[in-house]
């Protein structure tokens, strides 16, 4: 890390304190911008799942992104950091009356099976009707791709191939196009091909439906963007044009953030435990499915690495950030960034053990902005009656 951008999370640290997540909302458009680059003619609706801040939609949507949103609390805060109604589609698995009648006038619906259909139909003749998508459940191989479960047969994802097709032929007129969206952490992007084989197919067996939307998943680190560009254009290059949709979250945000922690304790034994102020109630993803952040010593450190468990400060052994890392001597009250924290970090934060989740600051252009406070006790009753 450059001294500038550590000297920088220290003043954050010292006067935000600890944990607190910083957002560097000039990597994220850095990113929009090599989306774009790469893929000119596609339409970025970021996944607002991966970090739904305020200050982060609202950057995006100023960049002219729209949104994919799967909840009502979802698509609330898209329209309030004000994307526009016809750039935000809607889809997963909920689509009960109230979320489709709160989700009356966005631009699209992926529909996710006949039943969501069944809720939607007697909207879908108004004036004003969202456009709809129909989401493929590809049957990919969740043992050779272990990051696409979302799209293997038994994931409850979408609908297989000829299912698909029967509900397509029910919508008739009102069926705009396709949407697929295979799994997380894309890195093997042959595992496209099959996917783009059905998606053919089905544009041959309905050719007015000119939306495509191919998900999101694009990993962090490591995606090869001019390869999947390059597929991706292969194949629109077979079909007739086609209006594409891409659903990128942790792509556009994973990078721009750190978790910023100190060190309470540590305790040496048959493992060096580090104990930080902050685990798995502020970074739930080393405890829910191993995931691996980055972890940098800002402070001085003296003396070899050797290998700690970093840990969290609750009573459960899973409340770890990262596990069997290399860190040299720590003292309590050094400075560490757990990194690649801006994707799924703040967003799965939780109150367990009554825990307070911690502030968010973005920095812009080097200007340092407070996005959301830390929580107090008080927050954590303000809801009780
Ligand atoms: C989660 C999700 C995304 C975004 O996934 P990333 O891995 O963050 O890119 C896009 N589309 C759908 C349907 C999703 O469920």
């Amino acid at each position: 890390m450059d001294p500038g951008r550590a000297a920088l999370l220290h003043r954050i640290a010292e006067r935000y304190s600890t944990p607190t997540y910083v957002y560097d909302l000039d990597a994220i458009g850095d990113r929009v911008a090599r989306l774009r680059a790469a893929l000119p003619t596609a339409e970025l609706l970021y996944a607002v799942k991966a970090n739904p801040c305020g200050a982060v939609l609202r950057h995006l949507a100023a960049a002219g992104l729209g949104a994919e949103v799967i909840s009502v609390g979802e698509l609330a805060r898209a329209r309030r950091a004000g994307f526009p109604e016809g750039r935000i589609l809607l889809g997963g698995p909920r689509q009960d009356p109230p979320l489709v009648a709160a989700a009356w006038g966005v631009g699209w619906v992926s529909l996710d099976n006949p039943s969501q259909w069944r809720g939607w139909q007697r909207f879908a003749a108004r004036e004003g009707a969202p456009r709809f998508l129909l989401r493929l459940n590809p049957g990919l191989d969740p043992r050779t791709h272990e990051h696409l479960a979302t799209g293997a047969a038994r994931s409850k994802f979408g609908m297989p191939f000829g299912e698909l097709a029967a509900l397509g032929a029910a919508l008739g007129e009102h069926l705009a196009g396709f949407h697929v969206h295979i799994g997380s952490q894309i890195t093997e992007l042959g595992a496209y091909e099959p996917v783009f084989a059905q998606l053919g197919a089905l544009l041959t067996r309905f050719p007015h439906a000119d939306t495509l939307d191919l998900g999101g998943g694009f990993a962090v680190p490591g995606f090869a963007l001019p390869e999947f560009s390059a597929r991706v254009r292969a194949f629109l290059a077979q079909v007739p044009f086609r209006r594409l949709l891409l659903e990128p979250g942790r792509f556009l945000v994973a990078e721009s953030g750190v978790l910023l922690t100190r060190v309470l304790h540590v305790k040496e034994g048959p493992v060096r435990h580090v104990i930080a102020d902050a685990g798995m109630a502020d970074l739930l993803r080393p405890a829910l499915y191993g995931a691996q952040h980055p972890v940098r010593v800002l402070g001085a450190a003296d003396g070899a690495s050797g290998s700690a468990d970093l840990d969290g400060p609750l009573c459960e052994n899973a409340d770890r950030l990262a596990r069997g890392v290399a860190l040299p001597a720590l003292t309590p009250g050094t400075l560490l960034a757990v990194e690649q924290a801006g994707a799924y970090g703040f967003a799965m934060a939780s109150n367990y053990a009554s825990s307070l989740r911690p502030a968010e600051v973005v920095v812009a252009g080097g200007e340092v902005r407070l996005a959301r406070r830390r929580e107090t006790p008080d927050d954590l009753v303000q809801l009780e009656l």
